[in-house]
């Protein structure tokens, strides 16, 4: 088990743009305002996702929208759940979600560039302390937090 205490210092509170893609204005935004970590909440509507399924055996990621038609339209952000922290010396946000469509059925998974915003509402705490930082694991040949 890996465990570092921190204060929050600053909360920011904003949308993204239309059609950006999620992740990359998401660590733009972090790496402008030196956000090295913290805790990401994002609900809106997306124009199109990309899901990613990290396969533990083949220890790689599948795309969800192979298998699911149902991804290829515009879909509701039910909810997102995030942190950011260091990978390859800058911040990185790393992004889980659970979108619905008009009916109401929920899909979930890990965001994968690709993910484009219709509109979208954010709230991140920024923390201080020392700096949490992804190395490539082993184990699951994931980049996990390291001492
Ligand atoms: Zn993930």
């Amino acid at each position: 088990m890996l465990s570092k205490n921190y204060e929050l210092e600053r909360i920011f509170i904003g949308r993204f743009s239309y059609n950006a893609d999620l992740l990359e204005e998401l660590n733009n935004f972090c790496v402008t305002n030196n956000i090295r970590t913290g805790l990401i909440s994002i609900i809106g509507a997306l124009k199109q996702v990309k899901f990613g399924y990290y396969d533990q055996q083949e220890k790689k990621y599948i795309f969800l929208d192979k298998f699911n038609p149902e991804l290829n339209e515009p879909l509701e952000i039910a909810s997102a759940s995030g942190n950011v922290s260091i990978k390859d010396g800058k911040p990185f946000a790393h992004l889980h979600m659970v979108v619905s469509d008009r009916k109401g059925n929920a899909f979930g998974g890990h965001v994968m560039p690709g993910t484009i915003i219709f509109a979208g509402e954010f709230i991140i705490q920024a923390f201080k302390g020392e700096d949490l930082v992804r190395a490539h694991d082993k184990e699951t040949q994931l980049p996990l937090w390291k001492e």
